[in-house]
């Protein structure tokens, strides 16, 4: 009899979308037709996904199916081989801010774990990590909103709401598109850290192929509807990314090769 120490059941992707179809008037036109995303699971490492597509593709509606927050028309999502569940909740960092003005940094960032039963010294005592780690020490006594907090912090309280509910995946909605150059370029560095420091999965729209290239590991772009996704384009950059990366050519030709990508698929019909 032979001893196999190799043989382990296959892990499951973490993110499957399998055979999906999204139609708002009971079949008679389809938004999203026949659309797979497999997105594996890498525990150590975590990865960046880009979704890339033009306006009215579903990118937002494939993000929300990930957060449990709508169901497709056909098909199935799973995270971890499993349905979507309360339990797993994922939440989504939008462009327009998502956390609740009428709370402060504090609270919002502990709603969390209120959600899942953890207790409130320990919610504190983690929230207040998570806003240290994401930059805000000092701010946690202030209101959730515009102007006591800026644009730039507003939305690392809703990264850090986000981790804190479920570091292992991460869901962002064109989350800088409001920015300036300045505050977007730190918020895409803390998210890199954040990303390797949780091994988290991200996935991420956004319009900017300059921002998607810098960001990505893998890029998916959506074809008009009926959508799917039609093209992965790998970003065989280093893993990990500076400044510097943006100045050097292979990045400037992958820039350039999506962008070329997204024009012939907005041609096709
Ligand atoms: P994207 O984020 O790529 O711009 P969305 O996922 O927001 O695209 O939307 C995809 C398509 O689905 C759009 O044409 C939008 O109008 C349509 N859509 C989204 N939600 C609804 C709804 N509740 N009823 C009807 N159509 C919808
Ligand atoms: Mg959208």
């Amino acid at each position: 009899m032979s001893v196999s120490f190799t043989d382990s059941p296959a892990r499951a992707n973490i993110i499957e979308l399998k055979n999906i179809g999204q139609s708002y008037d009971g079949g008679q036109t389809w938004i999203i037709k026949g659309l797979n995303m497999l997105i594996e699971d890498k525990p150590d490492q975590g990865q960046f996904v880009v979704l890339l597509g033009m306006s009215g593709s579903g990118k937002s509606t494939l993000l929300r199916y990930i957060a449990g927050l709508q169901q497709p028309t056909e098909g199935e999502v799973l995270i971890k081989g499993q349905p979507v569940t309360d339990k797993q909740r994922v939440s989504m960092v939008f462009q327009q801010y998502s956390s609740m003005p009428w709370m402060t940094v504090l609270d919002n960032v502990a709603l969390a774990l209120e959600y899942q039963g953890v207790d409130k010294k320990e919610r504190y005592a983690r929230a207040m990590e998570l806003i240290e780690l994401v930059g805000l020490a000092g701010h946690e006594k202030k209101y959730a909103q515009y102007p006591a907090l800026s644009g730039g912090q507003l939305q690392r309280v809703a990264i850090a709401r986000s981790i804190i509910a479920n570091p292992e995946i991460i869901l962002m909605d064109e989350p800088f598109g409001a920015l300036d150059i300045k505050t977007r370029i730190q918020m895409q560095e803390l998210l890199v850290d954040l990303w390797h420091r949780f091994s988290s999965t991200i996935i991420f729209v956004t319009h900017d192929i300059s921002e998607a290239v810098y960001l990505a590991d893998d890029i998916y772009i959506m074809k008009s509807p009926p959508s799917l996704i039609i093209e992965h384009i790998d970003i065989d950059l280093p893993l990990r990314r500076d400044y510097s990366t943006k100045r050097d050519k292979h990045f400037t030709e992958l820039v350039h090769h999506v962008e070329d990508t997204m024009i012939r698929i907005a041609e096709e019909k």
